[in-house]
């Protein structure tokens, strides 16, 4: 489902200044402005009873162009009560923030939520806020406004767990510092949602080895997008993407150096 997009500058691909050949990579893929919109893709999983959210979404406090999944809940008849659990790959605004509604209540008042334990250690630390750096304070701040809503209804959970029936956690670290991606096993297929251990299509694909000004640990999220790459294109596992095009939906392969997303409905 769709939560619409976000405006990011382009400098958010790479830490200031861009590696020699980004803006060639970056043009091929139709980048040229200063901005870059990326897609948000939230994954509705159906399994007999139980209906799961993979994310949020935005909600209305973050930024215009995000925060429409209540367009797509409409269009599939969904309506939030529906929603038996949600699944957090991590606790930032584009991810989370949707959790909340326009009276300060719970978005998904049945649900039963679900977060790495790590990720929920290190936004519910009141010295987070403090030590993270100046340009996510506003990360931390919202975070923490919103995970004490769920201090009630929270599993925490670890590394390589079957948090629901089928759905395996997959420590993705880097982006945030207990980033999960999640591999589904169903019907004999396997599936991982990866969030945003993998943020884009371009520069995150052909280099991966580059640092990116989305991580919060640069080089830890190199060396995870480096791993789940070569274990997803090994095992011709498909992915959904948060951030990715065709609704995130594709797989990597391998080329040169580096990998290539194709999309499903490429
Ligand atoms: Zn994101």
């Amino acid at each position: 489902m769709s939560d619409g997009n976000l405006v990011l500058p382009r400098s958010f691909a790479f830490r200031e200044t861009p590696p020699d050949g980004a803006n060639d990579i970056l043009a091929r893929y139709g980048i040229t402005s200063d901005t870059m919109t990326p897609d948000c893709n939230i994954t509705l999983l159906r399994d007999g009873d139980r209906t799961i959210l993979f994310d949020v979404g935005a909600g209305q406090e973050f930024m215009p162009s995000a925060g429409k999944l209540m367009d797509a809940f409409d269009t599939l008849e969904l309506d939030v009560s529906d929603i038996t659990d949600v699944v957090f790959t991590h606790a930032h605004p584009d991810h989370l923030w949707g959790v909340r509604d326009d009276f300060g209540d719970l978005m998904f008042p049945d649900a039963t939520y679900h977060m790495g334990q790590a990720e929920w250690d290190y936004w519910t630390d009141p010295d987070t806020v403090s030590t993270i750096d100046e340009g996510r304070v506003t990360f931390a701040v919202g975070a923490m406004n919103r995970l004490e809503l769920l201090a009630d209804q929270i599993n925490l959970f670890a590394d390589n767990q079957e948090i629901l029936p089928g759905v395996l956690s997959r420590l993705t670290p880097g982006h945030t510092p207990g980033h999960m991606s999640f591999e589904v096993q169903m019907g004999g297929e396997a599936v991982m949602i990866v969030g945003d251990s993998i943020v884009n299509h371009h520069v995150a694909f052909e280099k991966p080895a580059w640092l990116s000004g989305s991580d919060q640990d640069p080089e830890l999220g190199a060396q995870t997008r480096l791993a789940l790459l070569d274990q997803l294109s090994t095992a011709q596992m498909r992915l959904i993407g948060f951030h990715l095009p065709s609704g995130g939906w594709g797989h990597a392969e391998r080329r040169g150096d580096g990998f290539v997303f194709v999309g499903d409905d490429a």
